[in-house]
């Protein structure tokens, strides 16, 4: 049986590539540079997936920036503004549409389905003069084969493609993308030529849009576009592959007669349903690719489990015809646990990185040729040298270097199956005794958000118009070397929480010589909203080079979460009550919500996602309460949980609970927002004044306090105080003004002082010269 690998991260184990392209755009390294590090990436990923065993290795899944991007690259579809003239797109012209220039901004970025990485979002219009301009999938191809590994090369297929991309500005209303399938087919054809000629015998094209919910007439084009390929196509093996969900009933009818296709590729992780479609009816003589091992976590497979999903896929296609495969590109999880020196062994053997992925899908397909027994596999991809002594009990060593293990896969697997199954670092009774009670009326607070402004006012006595911000002011180099040096114990705990203390002290002064009515402590002593709760909740684990891509050479590292989550202690009343007593006006709480800790973490794929998310908010619910009891009276808590208000449904009504979210499409949210029953909700809304107007209303009828930002901090620039008057005019407008708040847009960590104190400053003469008016 054949393996094969979706795609793989580009960064590299060590974020080799961010580090080269940052060190590029800062003119401190060349063009040439950025292209050694790049090839020596590519090359030892087909060398790792090689050794292993893999045989269909996908090759054009490397990118300097973005896959959608690349495609772009490749039809010539450059907007016009970055002044292109033609010929190969070269680096200026491509960072250019990734990142802006000096006079021109970047393309828009946007989400990648629902992963937390983001493409750049064609724009193409009626005009477009489509052109080869790009030859990567090409050269990357023969780069492979000059290693001696022949791959397969990976395009984003034409139709979702298109399906990704957005009009150009000012053809919005008139204009339907999938018109100008006609114009970049002849592209396509050509670099499958080029392909072929240069001696590839399979193609993949990634056609994730078909698992979105497509209308008929969208299905049809893809009908359309693989017959017009099918004759270029001819002579060529093709897989379409889909990924992030099951495939509808239609867009599976689609996919499986299309022509000129000789395999499809499904996620039958999160695609639970396909299954049953393909035993419904799968075409004959077809292969399917069965995405069993997971793209999108760090959890090492069940493959017992996954063997038994393909045994019975064999009994339907035919044993030659089933490809053991990922559930999607493996772009979407970490790179290599061998990195990992953090992690204790028990942990580790639970897990799967990028690497480890590779040879479970080899180990799957040996498995399925009838060699379970006697293969034993090389680990040397798994673990270290000093993890030799976690070996010893089923592994016999060959080659007696050290570093290279064989190993009854399947044991240790099952072995790690069972430990994580029964662990108690996993299992905590009382955790989920209290998340199954939760009932329905946990949700909500008792009595309705205007008789409880009317006791919170009673309490806070707060002016008209009140004024705040949200969270975080400026973090110095000063402070984040504070904060390292104690982490690396260099610094005493006495000291630490002496420098935090003055910073705290600081920026409450600050605030209370401007003149803002509700005061926040700054957020010092956080490095990350996530990880500062994370570190401290029990069932939560980091990483010291689980990096994922986010966009461009932006990573993050997801804390994984691989526990039932409590609260050992309190995790910030320390700190915000020493910032409340340090003033007479009111101090905020600040604490991160349930979903966007969920939303940031890799999250553990043994319990529902909701029940994970319910014992975090449990945990959240529990520092509410202790903050409370420390006189803390107003709590915000960012980004909250989106079902129902767990978190804040057991203070009292004089306690003021805020909400802060930087999303940027409430519409689809806005009662998830009504449903978390907070008191307040500050917004992000410098860029989108209109889109807000409905949510603004639907907050007028619920009768919440509202806070849209009123300047935007993403931007150095210091917004007038005219400017701001003129903004939270436009509010009242439609705002009654006893439930406008004044604030920025988000925190301020990523702002310097120079920027935050004029800021401010107008705020809040904005905000006096409106209340005269009043
Ligand atoms: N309280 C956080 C801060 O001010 C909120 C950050 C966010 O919404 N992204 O930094
Ligand atoms: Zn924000």
């Amino acid at each position: 049986m054949a393996s094969h690998i979706v795609g793989y991260p580009r960064m590299g184990p060590k974020r080799e590539l961010k580090f080269a392209l940052e060190s590029f755009w800062d003119g401190k390294s060349s063009a040439d540079d950025l292209k050694k590090v790049s090839a020596d990436l590519r090359s030892s990923i087909w060398r790792q997936m090689a050794d292993a065993g893999i045989k269909y290795i996908p090759s054009n899944t490397f990118s300097y920036y973005d896959q959608v991007l690349d495609t772009t690259a490749i039809l010539g579809a450059v907007p016009p503004r970055y002044g292109w003239t033609g010929g190969e797109i070269r680096f200026d012209t491509y960072f250019s549409m990734a990142r802006g220039n000096a006079s021109v901004p970047a393309m828009e970025m946007t989400k990648w389905f629902d992963t937390n990485y983001h493409f750049i979002v064609p724009e193409l219009g009626p005009d477009v003069k489509f052109s080869y301009a790009s030859h990567k999938a090409v050269d990357e191809y023969k780069e492979a084969k000059a290693l001696g590994v022949d791959t397969v090369p990976v395009l984003v297929g034409p139709v979702s493609y298109l399906l990704l991309s957005k009009p150009a500005k000012g053809v919005e209303k008139s204009f339907s993308l999938l018109s100008l399938l006609d114009k970049i087919l002849p592209i396509y054809k050509e670099v499958v030529a080029e392909l072929k000629a240069a001696g590839a015998s399979w193609i993949q094209f990634d056609e994730p849009t078909l698992v979105k919910d497509l209308e008929s007439h969208q299905l049809q084009t893809f009908t359309s576009a693989y017959s017009q390929l099918e004759s270029s196509l001819s002579g060529l093996n093709v897989l379409v592959e889909t990924y992030f969900a099951d495939i509808p009933a239609e867009a599976f009818k689609t996919l499986t007669s299309l022509k000129g296709v000789t395999g499809f590729g499904f996620d039958l992780v999160r695609g639970t349903k396909t299954l049953d479609l393909i035993k419904r009816g799968f075409p004959s003589g077809k292969y399917l690719f069965a995405g069993v091992v997971d793209g999108r976590n760090i959890w090492a497979n069940d493959a017992a489990a996954s063997l038994s999903i393909l045994q019975s896929l064999e009994g339907i296609v035919g044993k030659d015809k089933v490809v053991v495969s990922t559930s999607c590109s493996l772009l979407h999880t970490a790179v290599d646990l061998v990195n990992e020196t953090k992690l204790d062994k028990e942990l580790k053997s639970w897990l799967a990185f990028a690497a480890q992925k590779v040879v479970e899908v080899n180990a799957l397909a040996k498995a399925l040729d009838g060699q379970k027994d006697e293969v034993d596999l090389f680990m040397h991809f798994l673990y270290l040298k000093n993890d030799r002594i976690t070996l010893a009990g089923n592994a016999r060593g060959r080659g007696g270097e050290g570093t290279r293990y064989v190993v009854a896969f399947f044991s240790a697997n099952a072995a790690a199956q069972a430990s994580r199954k029964s662990s108690p670092r996993v299992t905590n009774e009382a955790v989920q005794k209290a998340a199954a009670a939760l009932k329905g009326s946990d949700h909500r607070r008792a009595t309705n958000v205007s008789a409880r402004l009317d006791a919170q006012q009673k309490k806070l006595n707060l002016p008209i118009l009140p004024t705040t911000t949200i969270g975080s002011f400026p973090q110095t180099m000063d402070l984040r070397r504070v904060r390292r040096e104690f982490k690396a114990k260099k610094v005493s705990e006495d000291d630490y929480v002496k420098a935090i203390k003055q910073e705290i002290n600081k920026v409450v002064k600050l605030q209370e010589e401007l003149d803002i009515d509700v005061l926040v402590h700054g957020e010092p002593e956080r490095n990350d909203m996530v990880e500062y709760f994370g570190e401290q909740l029990s069932g939560f684990a980091f990483t010291v080079n689980g990096w994922v891509q986010s966009y461009g050479s932006r990573c993050v590292k997801p804390p994984i979460i691989f526990g039932d989550v409590s609260r050992p202690k309190p995790m910030t009343v320390f700190w915000s009550s020493m910032a409340q007593s340090m003033t007479a006006r009111p101090m905020k709480g600040m604490l991160t919500g349930p979903v966007t800790i969920l939303n940031w973490s890799f999250v553990r794929n043994d319990q529902p996602r909701f029940e994970t998310c319910y014992q975090i908010a449990l945990a959240i619910k529990d520092e509410v309460e202790d903050l409370e009891k420390a006189g803390i009276n107003v709590i915000q808590i960012d980004e909250a949980a989106l079902k129902g208000g767990i978190t804040n449904c057991g203070v009292a009504d004089t306690t003021q609970i805020h909400t802060h979210m930087c999303y940027s499409n409430f519409n689809d949210i806005i009662h998830s927002i009504i449903d978390m029953d907070a008191d307040v909700i500050t917004i992000e809304n410098s860029r989108s004044d209109e889109k807000l107007l409905s949510v603004f209303r639907e907050g007028v009828k619920y009768g919440a306090g509202i806070g849209p930002g009123v300047y935007d901090i993403h931007s150095p620039r210091i917004p007038s105080t005219e400017e701001i008057a003129d903004r939270v005019n436009k509010m009242l407008q439609v705002l009654e003004t006893n439930i406008l708040w004044v604030n920025p847009d988000c925190g301020l960590k990523t702002r310097k002082y120079t920027e935050v104190k004029p800021a401010l400053q107008n705020m809040v003469a904005a905000t006096k010269l409106i209340r005269t008016q009043l």
